[in-house]
């Protein structure tokens, strides 16, 4: 086909998240430079949009709602049309994209936890950290339920979503009183018991992937002492040129360092000595572990009783096993060890990665293999579970620029079926309620309404009948 032409661009957008938004406000931008027409459908599996931002941003992070703010206006922009609860691979197929649209982009993201491949990870206790987060976040499809009983844990991994969950777990009801988290959850913090939460890289401090500012603010969380063994900083000469090197790691490091001089200047001779201090004086214990790899998590009558740690020894990037191991007793286990994305009907996927098949956004059919003409990707499903919600506006953007190439180049066929109604009938025809974009609207007021009950500015629903409920009132009412 060539371009420009006289009907508009249809784009089907996969996803709602950052990405997925972010997509959208590149191809707006195009259409406005170049006084285009477009249509883009925004298809999410979820009633409700925004992905990752509304269900794996802790909820005692506020200052991500500039970002919410954006994502909120961009999605508002009557050229996107939000096709909610719409599952891509059942709902809607492949084949029914390309029949009604020029080129699609999916962003789906990841939010399935990776494993660690080690005995007990199916105990009681044992959890991914998506599971908890997605609780606490309220997303409709987990299990209302969530047992914080446990007074000791341990959180496998040192990034970032390792302190999001460590944070969370030792969070009090109060201290939560102002965010959007949903009622049942809210509920669920006033059993809450962890006293201590053990932190655990499997190599040394300089590797650790945290970012400085989310570090600190574990500094910050009030009744919470942060331990760090002195001994754990302990590195080699590859690992200290790493954190000179580079700035993050070493800012990382020096903070650690600090907490771990507190423990000596407040006069414990161990880690150990320390935590009792802070027990006894009424605090909770926030204790970091280095150089030690989770081996086996230990369990008794199908419940988690332990963590065995094999100790590591500094040898630069390289994870050296030491053969020496100590157990730790916990009573749950967090692993925050990274996300994977799930493979999307029909479309290729590359399952050493857990991503589809790309060159710079554009879907190959396999690895390093050809092309597939009008398929695109973006966010975490196009590169892994890396970065801040900003690192998808760039990622979206590379996406879109190699869309509007082909676009150009007349790689792009023209749909079949391009009348936006037709959509709409089909998904009807399959019975499937789509929420659009008034019925997230009434959604939204209504956790806005709910919130400003509270004094808050929102709370969330986390019930998908609630949510589809909300859309049908918006509905009778129009
Ligand atoms: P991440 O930054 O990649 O950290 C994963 C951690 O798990 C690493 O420390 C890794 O250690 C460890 N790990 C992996 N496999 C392991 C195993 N088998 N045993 C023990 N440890 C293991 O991933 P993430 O924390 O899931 O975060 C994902 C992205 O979201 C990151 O870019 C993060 O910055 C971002 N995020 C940002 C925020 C924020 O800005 N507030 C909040 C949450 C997430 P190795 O290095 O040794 O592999």
């Amino acid at each position: 086909m060539t371009w420009p032409s006289t009907s508009p661009l249809r784009i089907a957008v996969v996803g709602s998240g950052p990405a997925g938004v972010y997509a959208c406000e590149s191809l707006l931008n195009w259409a406005d430079e170049n006084e285009q027409e477009i249509v883009i459908d925004q298809f999410d599996a979820l009633p409700v949009p925004f992905g990752l931002l509304r269900h794996g941003v802790a909820p005692d992070h506020p200052r991500i709602k500039g970002i919410a703010n954006t994502l909120y206006a961009i999605g508002a922009d009557p050229r996107i049309r939000f096709l909610g609860n719409v599952e891509f691979g059942t709902d809607i197929v492949l084949e029914d994209l390309r029949r009604h649209y020029h080129a699609a982009i999916f962003a789906t993201g990841a939010l399935a936890d990776r494993s660690m491949r080690i005995p007990g990870e199916d105990l009681v206790g044992s959890h991914g950290a998506a599971e908890f987060v997605t609780w606490y976040d309220g997303h409709p499809d987990v299990d209302p339920e969530w047992d914080l009983s446990a007074e000791r844990a341990a959180v496998v991994g040192v990034g970032n979503v390792a302190l999001d969950v460590a944070r969370m777990l030792v969070r009090t009801a109060e201290q939560l009183e102002a965010t959007d988290i949903p009622e049942h959850v809210r509920e669920g913090f006033h059993g809450t018991s962890a006293e201590v939460v053990s932190v655990i890289g499997r190599r040394g401090p300089a590797w650790a992937k945290f970012t400085t500012l989310e570090l600190r603010e574990m500094g910050k969380v009030e009744g919470l002492t942060v331990v760090v063994d002195p001994a754990d900083l302990d590195d080699d000469e590859f690992s200290r040129e790493h954190r000179e090197s580079d700035r993050r790691a070493g800012q990382v490091f020096a903070q650690l360092e600090k907490w771990a001089a507190a423990m000596t200047e407040n006069g414990h001779s161990s880690p150990d000595e320390a935590e009792e201090s802070a027990l006894a004086a009424g605090q909770k214990v926030l204790r970091f572990r280095f150089n030690r790899s989770p081996v086996e998590i230990l369990g008794e009558d199908g419940r988690v009783v332990g963590l065995r740690l094999e100790r590591t020894a500094p040898d630069g990037e390289r994870l050296q096993m030491t053969g020496e191991t100590e157990d730790l007793a916990v009573d749950a286990v967090y692993r925050a060890v990274g996300y994977r994305s799930a493979a999307l009907a029909d479309i290729p996927f590359d399952d050493a990665t857990a991503t589809i098949p790309n060159s710079a956004g554009r879907v190959l059919d396999s690895p390093g293999g050809e092309p597939i003409p009008g398929l695109f990707t973006a966010g975490w499903i196009k590169r892994g579970p890396s970065g801040v919600i900003g690192t998808n506006r760039s990622c979206a953007a590379e996406t879109v620029r190699e869309l509007l190439s082909d676009l150009e180049d007349g790689r792009l066929t023209a749909p079949e079926s391009p009348d936006p109604q037709s959509v709409r009938d089909l998904l009807a025809e399959r019975g499937v309620e789509a929420v659009d974009g008034r019925a997230w609207e009434a959604i939204d007021a209504r956790e806005r309404g709910l919130g400003e009950a509270g004094g808050r500015e929102r709370t969330k629903l986390a019930n998908r009948e609630a949510m589809l409920a909300e859309g049908r009132s918006a509905r009778t009412r129009s």
